[in-house]
């Protein structure tokens, strides 16, 4: 093992070689999943400025004081605030605005009587749920209210939740659907994102049919393209080629030289790295770039290949299918997301208990596993045989247990990390 490269060692290599693509601006109609490329700052307060958060009475707290429900406080209503409309009054000791959730807070008012606690509140009379949006009851002139309101009462106070200054998003963020609507709130129509980065994909193998052809004997079906097609996109590169080569040294070339005037930014191929005489990869890229050839303490992979071609950074993965999609989660992922400038792409790791025993070779193993959450923790069981070309069993899995590096064999019912493959 002492000759193998660790894992965590061969990623911090591959990650540090990685220069983000460059920056655009984009609308935010368009910036969900995109890296965040700069800070953005708040100019706003949040909210930008007291208001209500019932349907009710902007009040003077102090006014109900006394009020009960058979005392109630009266009060003169002198406006009727709408959201979106800057109130014109200024309320003064016994009286009372009526307000609608999200309007502003009157001046001199300092809390809010929901119309539930007033003599206003009658939903069956007033069939509540069926306004008449032409023709909305006007207030009357007094309300009288049944119970003390403490002063603050159901404002949301201005600046609440941010205060302008604020850098309210790191750059390196994937933005999600509620960043999003964070940049909206706080009037950022357009953010600086990472470009997304451009990957030409191509396997290599004679032995490689696409899946729409008839399958001659000896062939198998490519399913390595469409993968890591599939892979590349859900880690938010383009695709700007994918092909397959056949083991030919200048077959391979020609892809090679077709993919960076495609415009890759990153050469992902797929088998031909290994030992066999018909594998040629790492001799084709050698031609017009560099690489450095690994051997990775990793089950399943063990051999990946990492350089550049004509300046493109270019990573070799293992063939066989299985290892092709570990190395792809372990290498791929981080590579891309540090390429698209994301800071934190590591899946998550979750405590899972093996209802089965575990043998393993001493490499770091990622095996593939069906786990499930019952009587508060996770357990699981292998997803069937664990070969490296066994796809069916893959893609039943729904998560890669991690056997640590240096574990030839586990009892039932050990404690290992796993990542959900969701
Ligand atoms: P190699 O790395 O070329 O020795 O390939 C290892 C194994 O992976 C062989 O059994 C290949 O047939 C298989 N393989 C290579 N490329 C693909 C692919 N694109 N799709 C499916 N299987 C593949
Ligand atoms: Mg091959």
């Amino acid at each position: 093992l002492d000759n193998l490269l660790s894992v965590t060692e061969a990623k911090t290599r591959l990650v540090s070689a990685m220069q983000p693509v460059g920056i655009v601006e984009v609308p935010l109609s368009q910036a969900f999943e995109r890296v965040l490329a700069r800070p953005v700052i708040s100019s706003l307060d949040q909210p930008p400025f007291d208001n209500s958060s019932m349907d009710g009475y902007a009040v003077r707290a102090a006014d109900l004081a006394g009020a009960a429900p058979d005392r109630p406080a009266a009060l003169r209503v002198v406006a009727d605030i709408p959201a979106g409309v800057f109130p014109a009054v200024t309320l003064a000791s016994g009286q009372a605005a009526r307000i609608m959730t999200g309007a502003a807070l009157p001046p001199g008012a300092d809390a809010v009587v929901p119309v539930e606690q007033t003599d206003q509140y009658a939903p069956a009379a007033r069939g509540f749920g069926a306004a008449n949006p032409d023709s909305p009851a006007a207030p009357l002139d007094w309300v009288r209210v049944f119970q003390p309101v403490p002063a603050g009462a159901y404002i949301r106070g201005v600046g609440m939740d941010l205060r302008a200054g604020t850098a309210v998003l790191a750059p390196g963020r994937r933005l999600a659907p509620q960043d999003i609507a964070l940049l909206a709130s706080i009037g950022a129509a357009r953010v600086s994102v990472f470009r997304a980065p451009a990957v030409a994909i191509l396997s290599t193998g004679s032995e490689l049919t696409p899946p729409d052809q008839e399958l001659l004997p000896g062939r198998i079906y490519d399913s390595n393209s469409t993968m890591l097609q599939a892979m590349c996109l859900k880690f938010g590169a383009r695709v700007v080629s994918l092909e397959s080569a056949r083991d030919d040294p200048q077959d391979i070339q020609n892809y090679l030289d077709r993919a960076v005037a495609a415009g890759a930014e990153m050469i992902v191929s797929s088998a031909g790295v290994s030992v066999g005489v018909y594998d040629y990869m790492k001799a084709v890229v050698e031609r017009h770039g560099s690489l450095a050839f690994w051997r990775v303490n990793i089950r399943p992979g063990k051999p990946i290949a990492f350089g550049s071609y004509l300046g493109v950074p270019f990573i070799g993965l293992p063939g066989n299918p299985v290892s092709a999609f570990v190395c792809g989660e372990v290498f791929l992922r981080p590579a891309l997301a540090a390429l698209a400038g994301e800071s934190d792409a590591d899946r998550p790791r979750l405590p899972v208990t093996t209802l089965e025993p575990i043998e393993s070779d001493g490499r770091e193993s990622y095996l593939r596993a069906i786990s499930t959450f019952q009587f508060g923790a996770w357990t699981a069981r292998l997803a069937g045989h664990q070969g490296s070309g066994n796809i069916y069993a893959l893609a039943r899995a729904n998560s890669l247990l991690i056997v640590p590096s240096g574990v030839k064999s586990l009892p039932a019912g050990s404690l290992l990390d796993a990542w959900l493959l969701t």
